[in-house]
Formats: structure tokens, sequence, C-alpha cells
């Protein structure tokens, strides 16, 4: 018997809420080159319209009633876009960060490779002219009038064209009616770009009897014959410019056989400037037992995680270099991720120099187009290098030796949006089912990483002198409460004003930095630097101007604003919070004839605006800098003599776990910037708790130290690495309906879990409660966060999914955070 195979597809249909693999049947055409993997066309739901989905699996029975069973329209393509192992590691990811299939593939390919489908609608033969005419409807007049005088024509143009309210439904009424055809077709949405070129086609020894065939009064072609006489070939448009013709003229040419006109493809590179070849240096003794250690266990086949801890300018760079030089004569690829900020010129320029054309560069801020000529160059194996961001993870190399991530504590590497990936837990993943090595490198790591090498899951390797032994920046703590007790409100203190001044004098550069533009505050008091905190979860407590509340983003507390200082009385207690725009104006206020530029969201979301404001600087144009994050890494500027931080506490307070974390990271980070030319380079932190560890411990620069602190209080506190957090998000636009719908859902959630669990505190459930964002689009948003030990997460995932997901209360929307970067 003729044995039956069905293929499991997921598809791309966003009008069912089903998160499962439908079953097809193989026709018989298809048994022997279908694949897993494969891109397919199928009919779905009543309509039986055709969508595009992917294969997962190939079976010999299906999940729906045989006579039911729908068979695969097309397969797309002659072999799988996807690897084996790359359909693994996304049937691995819905499951650990609990996302829909179809999110979790989107993520994986490439947008420029998913194809679309396009209808063409056509009259169909024999329709006369009369027979338009005598159709009732306007809207179908219109149509087929239309596709009468111009033939097939695609479902958009019609749009278009004829402006039709709804209509696809008089389409369908025609099609019923027998009068149209409607026709899908498979388009990319990403075109690969072509270019005319025109070559010669003629011997240049013959010129003379090529010269007197062509009519003595067409100059214009007689220059063509003779500017390619020097030429062989030459862009069409280059030629037309070139001699000032038309393209009649040069198509004259052509038909007297002279030349030819070639369409070529184009690949775009964003990579388009010539960049010098650099050679590898020879290594330092650390950077030579980093090479050494790493190599010696891929050469033995062991696959292990590296973390690099290496502080500031300690070469971590060519350690990554050299160890990719190493994968290359092996015939390996690798990728490195970078986080998105530091995806500069000046990075690729590092990976470029030493390989060449050899490297691919992915960020999101590449057109679709690029993106697409990318990806394919890596499918092709045209490239045996990517850089890129975060999506670079899943960069389709089919001989994968290592995966190197730097700065690997930066929140980009995890996703905001589903699937919520971590980016080093997908990179450890496909590392192990490539049997690839990870190194992960930072001169600050995460408290995560530093506790696993401590642990022994990762190795770990030091790199703790600067090249050439510099000296680390000095960094001078200024406290801002002694400030006010001599009187001086500004928000610059003394020593800061000062420095700046004096680095005008001598036309040098100044970077002033404020984190992120203020979105919440904190209340403290500005003569003895109390902070209000919730003393259950040690954060900082947030105000909320509308209701004049001072709220616990994690657990939920809420109490009245105090109008004097708890602890020394004084009425000098205030809300926080200035951004980098105020910033601004008081600094031109205060340095009339300074040059200020400033950068932070704002000011840089068209594209190629961050590089223009860091021109202006390096071209000397600017000489004070203001800006977020965004300039605290990657650049490197000789003249910039002095940084100023105007506001550790802002970072320092932001109402998150990992405020202290993030605030270390920071100082060394910014310091890092300063003093990389010749002359020494200058620090000033401002900050009202100058004894807190976190800035103690940058100050003399020692991760250790801050580390050992830092894991005491997650410990004490319950939080990452000792728990795993999950914030689950429900939303709705009816406040009531959503409120009720919270409450009863959680109780669901409690009882499954079971109270044991809870009791004993290996499951804590904060919340419900408003969310600190409370309202997003009309839609009201509410949390609950859940603490959960180590080895209880697989058994709350299965009850998160059975209650959030597979069962829809009241159509609300849920969005699921497995350890979220912050809660906000
Ligand atoms: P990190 O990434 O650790 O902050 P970098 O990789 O940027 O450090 O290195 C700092 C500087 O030292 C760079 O200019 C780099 O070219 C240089 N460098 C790195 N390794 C060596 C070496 N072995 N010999 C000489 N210069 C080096
Ligand atoms: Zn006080
Ligand atoms: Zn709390």
């Amino acid at each position: 018997m003729n044995k039956r195979l069905f293929a499991d597809v997921i598809v791309d249909n966003k009008s069912t809420k089903t998160d499962r693999p439908f079953s097809y049947l193989i026709p018989d055409e298809h048994k022997f080159t279908i694949k897993r993997g494969m891109r397919v066309l199928v009919p779905f739901g009543f309509g039986n319209k055709l969508v595009e989905g992917i294969v997962v699996n190939v079976k010999n029975s299906s999940d729906v009633d045989i006579s039911k069973v729908k068979s695969i329209e097309e397969i797309i393509g002659n072999k799988p876009i996807l690897t084996e192992e790359m359909l693994k590691l996304g049937i691995w990811m819905k499951n650990k960060y609990l996302a829909q299939y179809i999110d979790v593939f989107k993520t994986i390919m490439p947008t420029g490779i998913s194809k679309k489908l396009k209808q063409y609608v056509s009259l169909n033969n024999g329709i006369s002219f009369e027979e338009i005419k005598n159709i009732k409807s306007e809207n179908q007049k219109k149509i087929l009038k239309y596709l009468y005088d111009n033939g097939e024509s695609s479902v958009d143009i019609l749009k278009n064209k004829l402006k039709i309210k709804n209509i696809s439904s008089s389409i369908k009424a025609l099609e019923k009616k027998n009068l149209i055809t409607i026709r899908s077709i498979l388009a990319s949405e990403v075109k690969k770009k072509y270019k005319k070129f025109v070559f010669r086609n003629f011997n240049t020894f013959n010129i003379q009897k090529v010269l007197q065939n062509i009519n003595k009064r067409a100059f214009k072609q007689l220059e063509i014959i003779k500017f390619m006489c020097n030429n062989e070939s030459v862009a069409l448009n280059d030629l037309m410019i070139k001699t000032e013709s038309s393209l009649s003229s040069v198509k004259s040419l052509e038909n007297k056989g002279y030349i030819k006109i070639v369409e070529k493809e184009i690949k775009r590179n964003p990579i388009n400037k010539k960049i010098p070849r650099t050679k590898k240096l020879e290594l330092t003794e650390e950077q030579k037992n980093c090479v050494d250690t790493i190599y010696k266990d891929i050469s033995e086949g062991k696959n292990n995680t590296f973390l690099i801890h290496g502080v500031t300018g300690s070469g971590k760079t060519e350690v990554y270099l050299q160890l990719i030089e190493k994968m290359l004569q092996k015939e390996k690829q690798s990728i490195v991720l970078v986080p998105e900020i530091s995806l500069t010129p000046q990075t690729v320029e590092r990976f470029v120099g030493r390989f060449g054309d050899k490297v691919a560069v992915l960020h999101s801020k590449l057109s679709l187009g690029e993106r697409y000529d990318e990806w394919r160059k890596i499918r092709e194996g045209k490239v045996k290098i990517v850089v890129g961001a975060r999506s670079a993870i899943f960069a389709p190399f089919d001989n994968l030796g290592l995966i190197i991530i730097d700065e690997e504590h930066e929140t980009s590497y995890k996703s905001s949006m589903s699937p919520k990936y971590d980016a080093i837990e997908v990179a450890q993943k496909r590392c192990e089912l490539e049997n690839a090595t990870l190194i992960l490198g930072s001169a600050t790591p995460s408290i995560e990483t530093y506790y696993k090498a401590q642990q022994g899951e990762i190795k770990l390797l030091t790199l703790s002198k600067r090249i050439n032994n510099r000296k680390m920046p000095p960094i001078e703590i200024i406290d801002m409460k002694e400030e006010l007790d001599n009187g001086n409100k500004s928000i610059f203190s003394k020593s800061l004003y000062e420095a700046i001044k004096e680095n005008l004098q001598n036309k040098k550069q100044t970077i002033l930095f404020l984190n992120r533009r203020g979105f919440s505050t904190f209340i403290s008091c500005r003569k003895c630097g109390y902070v209000a905190k919730c003393n259950k979860c040690d954060i900082s407590l947030t105000y909320h101007l509308s209701e004049n509340i001072l709220k616990c983003h994690y657990c939920g507390l809420a109490k009245k604003p105090p109008t004097i200082c708890p602890e020394c009385k004084s009425k000098y207690i205030k809300y926080f919070g200035v951004g980098t725009q105020k910033v601004e104006e008081i600094v031109k206020r205060t340095f009339p004839k300074a040059r200020v530029a400033r950068m932070d969201v704002d000011t840089t979301i068209r594209k190629g605006s961050h590089q223009k404001i860091l021109d202006k600087v390096k071209n000397g144009d600017v000489d004070i800098l203001i800006g977020t994050q965004m300039i605290s890494k990657g650049l490197d500027f000789p003249n910039v003599t002095l940084v100023g931080i105007i506001a550790a506490d802002i970072t320092l307070n932001l109402p998150d776990f990992k405020s202290a974390e993030r605030t270390f990271q920071l100082i060394t980070q910014v310091g890092g910037r300063a003093g990389r030319g010749e002359t020494e380079g200058r620090v000033i932190l401002q900050t009202y708790e100058p004894e807190h560890y976190s800035i103690k411990t940058a100050k003399e620069h020692d991760y250790i130290n801050f580390y050992n602190k830092e894991i005491a209080i997650r410990k004490e506190f319950d939080y990452p690495p000792f728990v795993d957090i999950i914030n689950i998000i429900m939303a709705d636009t009816d406040e009531k309906k959503l409120y009720n719908t919270c409450y009863k859902t959680i109780d669901i959630l409690k009882e499954k879990i079971g109270y044991e669990k809870i009791k004993n505190g290996n499951i804590k459930i904060l919340g419900p409660h408003p969310a600190p964002i409370s309202k997003i689009k009309g839609y009201h948003r509410w949390q609950v966060l859940i603490k959960c030990k180590g080895n209880h997460l697989a058994f709350l995932k299965k009850i998160i999914k059975k209650v959030f997901i597979n069962t829809t209360y009241e159509n609300i929307k849920v969005s699921i955070d497995i350890n979220p970067n912050s809660i906000l």
C-alpha cells in the first residue's frame, strides 16, 4: 500500500490564537523532497487562503481526521531555510521563554526573506464590454472596467487606483459570479538589487570601421564609442553622465550591436569604505594565557563557556581576533556579538581590518535589503565571520566554531519583544547543539555570569592589566550634600564647575554624563542623602505625581511621601530627576561661550545622526558633549580630558534590584572614556551617597569587592542568581474587567502551584498590582511578579503556560517575561 506522509506545519496566521503546528498531507510528488525546516505554502482556515508555513516535523500519522486533512500546496525553495540545529534551537526557545511558535521562527529567520503572497486579479476569457456595463454594483463595475482596460492587476494596485471601500468583498463577489480569476503569487518583500552595465562589443582594432558606420551628426554616439574604446565596461549611469548622453543614444548603439547592456546583481555592502588591513599583535603574557587556554579546550573537542574578565583597555579584542583566526584555519565560522550602541564604524573596522571581506555585519539600522544581502552572504558561505548586535546570534552558519559576546553584561542582549530571549542563553544552547565554544567578555561582568564562574559552570580568565601598563583613570567623588552645606544649590559642584572652566580655557573637550531621560523619580534628602525605599524589597520607591504617592514596583506597597526627612528632619527632601535637555539648558546658561552638543534618544532618532554628533566631537567642533548611556562606551577621543557624571544617584536609585550593579558598570565604563590620549584624564562623579559600596568600589576599580557585597544582598533579598523572576503583565481597555480577571487568575495560579510551595518560600507571588506604567495606548496594565527558586522553575512554567497561555480569560492580553531586564 502506498504509505501516506504528513507534515506538521507552523503557519503565520495572526487571526488565530491557537499556537500549535497543523497537520498537512504531503502530496506524493513531494514525498522524497520534503524536509524539516522547509518553507511551504498551505491552505488555511475556512476560506483555504494560502499562507506561508514552516515544516517542523514529518511523520506518518495525522492529528486530524484523514478525510479532513488538507494537502500542502507548494514547497518554497529547494532546501530547508532552517538547519536541523536552528529548528531545534527554535523549539527550545519556545519552551524556554513561553513564546509562540510563529514569533520564535520569525525571529530566527531574517525579515528580508519572508515572502508575501500577492494577489492578482484578471478578467475571465470572453467577458465583453456589454456585459460589464450591465453589472448593477457600481464598485464591481469599476473593478471590471479597470481590468478591461489594464489587464491583470494586483489587488494593491486596484486598491490604490480605485479607492473602493472594502474592495476584497467586491472582488470575492465577482469571483463568485465567475467574471474574474484570482491568482496568488509569492513575491519576496525584498528584491535583489540590480544595476545596468554597458559592455564593449566591438574590437578596438576595428574602431575606424565602427566610427564610419555611425552617422557623422550623431555626436553623442560617437562619443560613447570613443569612451567604450578605453573602457571595457562601465555602469550605464556613469556612462551617461560622463558622455552627457541620453539613454536613446546608448540604446541605438546597442541595436547596432556595438555595445551590450547587461543587468548585474549588486550586493549591497554596508561597509562602504576601504579599510586598511591590520596585522596581528604580539600578545602580552595575560592575553596569551587566554588564547592558549581556550584553544586547548577547542582542540580537545571540549565546548566550554569562558568568561574573560578584563579591565578596560586590557586588549580583549586582540584575544578575540586571534581566536577567530585559529577558527578560520580550521574552516570554522565565528559570530561576534557587540551591543547595538557599540556597533560603531570603529568596532567594525577592527574586525574588517583583520579579516577583510570574510566579515559580514548585521545590525538593526541596516535596510531590509542590506540585511537580506548580508544574510545570503552568510548562508552561501561567502563570509566566515559575522559581527552584529543581538539578533546576529541567529546567523545561518552551518559549521559554527565560536561565539563571542563582548560586553556581556549589557542589557541589550535581552530582547524586549516576544520571544523575550536572552542572547547569552541562546548562544549557550546554540554552542551545545553545534559543538561550538562560547566566550563572554566584560570589564564588569554581570553578577549572574560571575556567580556561574565562581560556581565553576563557566571557566574564568582574567586580564588584570591595561596594555602598556597604562594607569586606570582617577575618579574624584564629590559629596553633593557638602555642596549644599556650603550654600551651592546648582547642579554643578565647585570642582566640576572649575574643571569645565579650565578645560574650556585649555581648548580641551568635556563629556557630561547623565543617565537616561527621567521617567521615574525617587525622593531623597539633599541634606543627609536619605532615599525612600521599600524595606521588604530593598528597592527605591517611585514617586507618582498624579496621585502624590510613593510606590514599590516589586510588591505594590504604596505610601504618602514625607514632607520632612525621616532621618535628619530637614525640609530639603526633594523629587529627583532632571533630564539631559534641562542639563543642556543650564550648561548653555553657565558657559555661554561653549559649543554644546547633546546626544540622547531624542537627538539620534534619524539614521546617521548619531555619527554626525560624534564626528563633530572628533573634529573639535564641540566643547561640551552632554549625553546618556550612548556616550559611555565605544568612543575614543584623545582630546576629551574631563568626564563629569552629573548625578550618579539617578542610576543608583532606579526602582530595580540591579541598580547597584548598573552604577558600578556605568562608572567603570564612563571612566574608561577619559584620558585616552597623551594628557591624563579626570573623572568627576557627583552624588548624595558617596559611601555607597558601588560608588566606592568603582572608584577603587575593585570589581571583586563589589561583587562580594552585591551577591550577599541578592541572597538576602531573594534576587537572581538565587531566584528566577517572572514578570506577567495583563492588559485590557476595561479596567474593572481587568481587575477582576487578574485576581481570579492569580487565585487559580496559587491553587495550581499549591500553598505548600508558596508557604515554603520556594515560589513567591508579588501582586497583582498596577504596573509601573499603568496605562499604555488606552490599555490598563496590571502586573504580577513571581520569584522562584531554581529547581522549581520548570514546574512553575508548566503551570503558567496552563493558566495564562492555554486558557484565555476574557481575551485579556498577557505578556510574560522571564528574568526581565527591568520591570518598568
Ligand atoms: P578592551 O577591549 O579590553 O577594553 P582593547 O581591545 O580596546 O581593550 O585594547 C586597547 C588597546 O590596546 C587597543 O588600542 C589595542 O589595539 C591595543 N592592544 C591590544 N593588545 C595589544 C598587544 N598585545 N600589543 C600592543 N597593543 C595592544
Ligand atoms: Zn535627611
Ligand atoms: Zn516592596
